[in-house]
């Protein structure tokens, strides 16, 4: 998941965060200042906490400033003093919100989350005294008016539509009572929303499970059990072992532990969260969004808070998402039953042969027994890949050495750089002359202060105007291992790192004359990324990376082959898993004003879709449940439909790499002047026919994931 892309003068309230009245002088306050290092590059050596909170005061009041005087500009206004004016303003607050957002992903604390706290409100107001200006709203309006005119191209002509868009949204066109609702309504959302963020991590530390003797970890490596001592020891239980969650409902140990009482203990754990009753209770914080999100979407005229975000996505309605997931949905639970029926058949066997009773498969056995019917199906399971798949290699000649092959792009590690953790790497990057193309944080280990999931974020974006150029950064939740052991990582990981660098490249390579069309719609996002997963196990890439951390040795052929070949493995449970998430965050913001669930008919709400909708199939639970589903109380609302929405168009468009050869520059360089540089300049499926020469299909993800089509 990336961060999604929003115009500079909607960034500050987009994000979310705060500080109460520190003391940091003026003076000193590296914010305030354009950071003096390499791209502007974050002097994370030299902020401190409580400098945010002064960054925001002076940043909001200069953005209001210099909007206030575009607004009353006695001029008539014209491309270059409204938009082009806009588009430059605002730049402190863009500086501080985007570093302090981003640290609150990576490594929050006590100190960033306060601010965040203290300001959500405050920003969201910032946002909406921009938005709801009315005088700037009729310069706008007179500028879209003459649209075809006014704009110095095409480009600017999509500017002027977004901001004009980017207003009427926000509530422009309403009367003066129903703009001071919609001020309420966002101030609490911005709380909300900063509260629920704070409870989902507050509570996956909390939901750590303690284990008292080794035994109970058999199947775990011995670098596995000591760093299970480890997080026990930092956690002061000296002597035991702590196992600490993730915030999927599936958590990556219950392939390798054993143990089936704590396999299920692990499960229970992880699928409480957020609705066990005490102060990290999500579920009144939901209820409420929820609320909120309805009427907001009554105030401005559409139907359900669904219809309002589907209108700018590439989907457009409600109906067509409705219509993909409804038709993968039968056909992906078909294929997890049949799934279903042939694990039953391996833990039978296996019970018989330890003269033990057997048992029915449960949602906390599914992994576990998954990975040894791979093992038996296809001779191979994941302890036997791992020795090949060391970080530092995946990442150095894996992806790098895939982006070098395609766009001709390289990267040197640097160290001179400051970093926020001792563990973050940094790289420059350098375009194909061997100028500086951008420069690439990766932060990729687990820790508590960091939200679950993978994610990209932009330090510093493209911008012409300003003269930048980007510092992005992947995040992911790699486990650490004990001091001194090797990073090995799962396949599941790889595809994630191939996965987010995607992003990152789409970052890396924007290239848009004003900042604003760096927008992507949230459903046409992950395609680039998703794409860029395919190398992973591309055999020229493979080559390079896939090398035993002690010897060196390439991974055998025999276990490639195996690989490939077990692609389709366990695709109805991952599809299904998947698809049931999507379609609870599609039906709760499918609902109107006055009909959302109370917080206490929240669950039954959740049990109630997913039954009626055919996908409860208590073996393969949600990916997410809603109580700790991070993204649709973020910036995914109604958009968790996205990833296989854009795999349609990925799976299209790796069909069209394959007929063209694969691995090689000419493709490169065909992606990147038509897709990956294009940011939000042109309209997404416009970008898309342009790439591959036809509009969507989805024949090839089904073929990909092995799923034959149903009628409805
Ligand atoms: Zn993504």
């Amino acid at each position: 998941m990336p961060a999604r892309r929003f115009s500079p003068l909607l960034m500050a309230t987009l994000l979310a965060s705060g500080l109460a009245c520190a003391q940091g002088s003026a003076v000193d306050n590296p914010l305030f200042t354009v950071s003096p290092l390499p791209l502007q590059y974050p002097p994370f050596d030299k902020v401190r906490d409580e400098h945010f909170a002064p960054a925001l005061d002076k940043g909001m009041a200069e953005q209001l400033t210099e909007v206030q005087a575009i607004a009353d500009n006695p001029a008539a206004p014209t491309f270059d003093n409204t938009i082009v004016a806009l588009e430059r303003s605002g730049r402190l607050l863009r500086r501080t919100t985007t570093l302090l957002y981003s640290l609150l992903g990576a490594d929050a604390n006590p100190a960033r989350q306060q601010v965040q706290t203290d300001y959500a409100a405050k920003l969201a107001a910032q946002r909406d005294a921009v938005l709801l200006n009315p005088k700037l709203f009729a310069r706008i309006e007179a500028l879209y008016a003459q649209r075809d005119t006014a704009a110095p191209s095409a480009e600017g002509r999509r500017l002027i539509e977004f901001y004009r868009r980017d207003m009427v949204r926000a509530g422009a066109r309403l009367n003066d009572e129903q703009k001071a609702r919609m001020r309420a309504i966002n101030a609490e959302l911005a709380t909300l929303g900063a509260r629920f963020n704070r409870a989902v991590l507050a509570e996956v530390n909390d939901s750590a499970i303690v284990v008292d003797s080794a035994q109970e970890l058999a199947g775990l490596s011995p670098a596995q059990i000591a760093a299970a001592a480890d997080t026990a020891r930092k956690r002061g239980l000296d002597g035991k072992y702590v196992i600490a969650l993730l915030n999927t409902t599936i958590q990556p140990f219950e392939t390798e532990l054993q143990d089936r009482a704590l396999r299920e203990r692990l499960h229970r754990a992880s699928v409480a969260r957020g609705a066990r009753g005490n102060e990290f209770d999500t579920r009144a914080t939901i209820s409420r969004i929820m609320t909120l999100r309805a009427e907001r979407a009554a105030l401005l005229g559409y139907a359900t808070p669904a219809d309002f975000v589907l209108e700018e996505e590439t989907a457009k309605s409600a109906d067509a998402v409705n219509a993909l997931l409804r038709q993968l949905a039968p056909a992906a639970v078909a294929s997890a039953r049949q799934e279903a029926a042939e694990l039953q058949k391996l833990i039978d066997a296996d019970q018989a042969a330890k003269k033990q009773p057997s048992f029915a498969l449960q949602a906390w056995d599914w992994s576990h027994y998954a990975d040894k019917l791979r093992a038996a199906k296809y001779g191979f399971d994941e302890s036997q890949l791992k020795p090949y798949l060391e970080l530092t290699s995946v990442l150095e000649k894996g992806v790098f050495f895939a982006a070098h092959q395609l766009y001709g792009i390289s990267f040197k590690r640097r160290t001179d750089l400051p970093v926020y953790r001792d563990d973050v790497r940094t790289y420059d990057v350098f375009d194909t002359d061997g100028k500086q193309l951008a420069i690439f944080i990766a932060d990729l280990y687990a820790r508590p202060s960091k939200r679950g999931g993978a994610w990209m974020n932009a330090y510093v974006s493209q911008n012409p105007l300003e003269g930048t150029q980007p510092v992005v950064a992947n995040h992911l939740n790699i486990p650490k291992p004990p001091a001194g052991e090797p990073t090995l990582l799962t396949w599941d990981e790889v595809t994630t790192l191939f996965h987010e660098f995607g992003h990152a490249l789409h970052g890396m390579f924007n290239k848009v004359p004003y900042p604003g069309l760096s927008r992507v719609p949230r459903d046409f996002v992950e395609y680039p990324s998703q794409v860029n997963e395919v190398w992973a196990d591309t055999p020229a890439v493979l080559a390079s990376y896939a090398r035993h951390y002690k010897t060196g040795e390439p991974m055998p052929r025999e276990l490639l082959d195996k690989v490939s070949r077990a692609k389709r493995f366990n695709q109805g449970y991952a599809t299904l898993s998947y698809l049931s998430s999507a379609i609870l965050d599609q039906r709760l913001h499918q609902l109107g004003a006055g009909k959302i669930p109370s917080a206490d008919a929240l669950m039954h709400f959740e049990a109630r879709v997913l039954k009626e909708e055919g996908v409860d199939f208590a073996p393969v639970p949600p990916r997410y449940r809603t109580p700790y589903f991070n993204h649709i109380m973020g910036g995914y609302s109604a958009g968790y439909y996205a990833y296989i929405w854009s795999e349609v168009l990925d799976a299209d468009t790796v069909e069209w790499l394959h007929a063209n050869g694969g691995l090689k520059r000419a493709n490169g360089d065909q992606l990147r002047a038509r897709l990956l540089s294009r940011g939000g300049a042109e309209d997404a499926m416009v970008l898309f026919r342009n790439l591959v020469g036809h509009g969507p299909d989805i024949k090839p993800l089904l073929e990909r994931r092995g799923l034959g089509i149903q009628k409805p």
